[in-house]
């Protein structure tokens, strides 16, 4: 596998942007409504923008405002908010990849102090790669795993050949049809990673994946990262991913 050619970040404008995740007393950019600029969409609370600091060359950068409340998030959505925002996140991806202006489209979210984000207030990001094949370095075997729950053509594991480990959750759905399924199994994913999974963890990033017209999705609980992957791309599994499942299921799937 040839690396992937990296992005190019402008310091000058990162450096401009706010922090209110470990500053929490900092003025909320999200919460401000009556002041975002360059909206592109707009649904109930649920808003898409340019992203105000572009700070990747080459990139088409975009900013989705989950809701107007500041301390939600995944996990605390009504099932109605939580779908509505999945389908329209979904509807602005995938019109991005079909505009066919990209080499590939970026889905992903990011949450907590570990997760490399910098807005407190719940977004997610849709970034367009003018130059960047991500799917080039994603295999398939990323996504199998011990099953927590399937339903229809969706699947809930947990991975047993992780991208980067130790515990990384995915959710693989065949038919867009079963969207209210993976919006399910995503809400427990994230809700377990916060408030069972283990007392230290409050950070998660959720990636999307579009592969052969499938949708994959990883949830993956943040900690600082391992250095056998950060110096020799080495993934680590944990050894108790079968305990795991069985604690997930018996918390949300045995009622
Ligand atoms: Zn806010």
């Amino acid at each position: 596998m040839n690396p992937i050619s990296p992005l190019v970040f402008d310091l000058s404008i990162g450096r401009q942007k706010p922090e209110s995740i470990r500053n929490r007393s900092a003025a909320c950019p999200f919460c401000d409504r009556d002041n975002l600029e360059k909206i592109l969409a707009e649904e109930g609370s649920i808003i898409l923008l340019m992203n105000k600091y572009p700070t990747l060359e080459n990139t088409f950068q975009t900013v989705l405002i989950e809701t107007d409340n500041c301390e939600d998030e995944f996990s605390t959505y009504s099932k109605e908010h939580i779908e509505k925002l999945l389908r329209f996140a979904i509807k602005h991806w995938y019109e991005m990849i079909d505009s066919g202006k990209y080499k590939s489209v970026l889905l992903f979210k990011n949450y907590g102090p570990f997760s490399g984000g910098s807005i407190h207030h719940a977004h997610m990001q849709i970034v367009g790669l003018e130059e960047q094949d991500y799917t080039e370095h994603v295999s398939l075997n990323q996504f199998e795993g011990i099953e927590i729950h399937k339903k229809n053509s969706v699947e809930f594991n947990i991975s047993t050949k992780p991208r980067m480990g130790f515990f990384e959750f995915n959710i693989c759905m065949e038919d867009l049809e079963d969207l209210s399924i993976l919006t399910h199994y995503l809400q427990t994913a994230t809700h377990y990673v916060l408030h069972h999974f283990s007392a230290n963890c409050n950070s998660y990033n959720i990636f999307f994946y579009n592969i052969e017209e499938k949708i994959y999705v990883k949830v993956i609980p943040r900690f600082a990262t391992s250095p056998l992957f950060v110096g020799y791309s080495i993934p680590q599994v944990a050894r108790n991913i079968d305990e795991v499942a069985e604690k997930v299921r018996n918390i949300y799937f045995n009622k």
